[in-house]
């Protein structure tokens, strides 16, 4: 069953990471310093490393193919970078979800040829002129070349480099439109934004919901080992005890959130009850500090409950 994606205002949260995460990527040029890291994963697979989102890439007799490409002026780093381990340029262009920091370099791999891959909603959201509810400003549709060729809904998968790339979606996570990315022999796994190295954002604008983000995480820890790569959306290389940790944290500090809006504590009473207090020093530096993430924690833990109390009629 498909939810449909609200489209309400989080009164009270914090935006200020909107504008970077909002579907269209910003115009700002890259910082002449940026540079890409090329991180070896597993015989042939590399996490690139710049501004954005974690890229991962396979390069082996078939050619080249990335999950995720940054920001548009990245473009020409990620290609060079490429260029360092094969001649060939990204025939696939796979994406986790539809932010600009990991959507951005879509208009110059799709134009260059390359063929993009995601789920469904990723084209439908796109592909369409929309109103940003952060800020009321509308956003353009993104460019025809920039939009997924090959969508899916649930699953799909690719047989390149001798490597099976299996495709999973994640109903109501970061978002309604990520996918987790496992190379079955090579046992990496590429999770997008719904493992980061720091406190989530659950993207309610576009269908993230904190409940689907656990769901998410267990999906994925049913089907990785204690040997399995990990490549997070944003942060270092992981594995699987910091998977089954992160997943952990998420229980805990919803069911936390969740008792406080049970007993009608106010949006400001559930930040200063700091239900993160103990996850603070492992996940509060990065991305989104605890004060932000609890506000949407607690739009979202509200809306699941009134959701709950009052199901939709069939
Ligand atoms: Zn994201």
């Amino acid at each position: 069953m498909r939810r449909r994606v609200s489209l309400a205002l989080a009164s009270g949260a914090a935006f200020c990471a909107a504008a970077v995460l909002a579907q269209q990527p910003p115009p700002m040029p890259a910082p002449p310093d940026v540079k890409v890291e090329t991180v070896n994963v597993a015989p042939g697979i590399y996490m690139l490393v710049g501004r954005g989102g974690n890229v991962g890439l396979t390069v082996g007799s078939d050619g080249t193919a990335i999950i995720d490409d940054q920001f548009d002026d990245m473009a020409p780093k990620l290609r060079a970078a490429i260029a360092l381990l094969s001649d060939k340029p990204a025939k696939f262009v796979i994406n986790t979800h539809l932010h600009g920091d990991h959507t951005g370099g879509n208009d110059q791999f799709g134009r260059a040829g390359a063929v993009i891959i995601a789920h469904e909603n990723v084209r439908k959201m796109l592909g369409r002129d929309f109103v940003n509810p952060a800020t009321n400003e509308p956003v353009k549709a993104r460019a025809r070349e920039a939009l997924p060729v090959i969508t899916f809904a649930d699953r799909a998968a690719l047989h390149f480099n001798d490597d099976d790339l299996e495709f999973m979606h994640l109903p109501n996570a970061h978002t309604a439109t990520d996918i987790v990315v496992r190379f079955r022999k090579a046992n990496v796994v590429h999770m997008g934004d719904c493992f980061t190295g720091g406190f989530p954002f659950i993207d309610r604008n576009t269908g993230g919901t904190l409940d689907g983000l656990i769901a998410g995480h267990e999906t994925v820890l049913a089907t990785v080992d204690d040997s399995t790569k990990i490549i997070r959306g944003h942060g270092p290389l992981g594995n699987k005890a910091e998977l089954q940790a992160y997943r952990d944290m998420l229980v805990v500090v919803r069911d936390r959130v969740l008792k406080l809006v049970k007993a009608g504590k106010s949006q400001e009473q559930v930040v200063a009850a700091r239900p993160t207090k103990d996850f603070e020093e492992k996940y509060g530096g990065a991305n989104f500090n605890a004060e932000q993430w609890l506000g949407r924690a607690y739009v979202d833990q509200q809306a699941s409950l009134k959701a709950r109390r009052q199901p939709s009629k069939p």
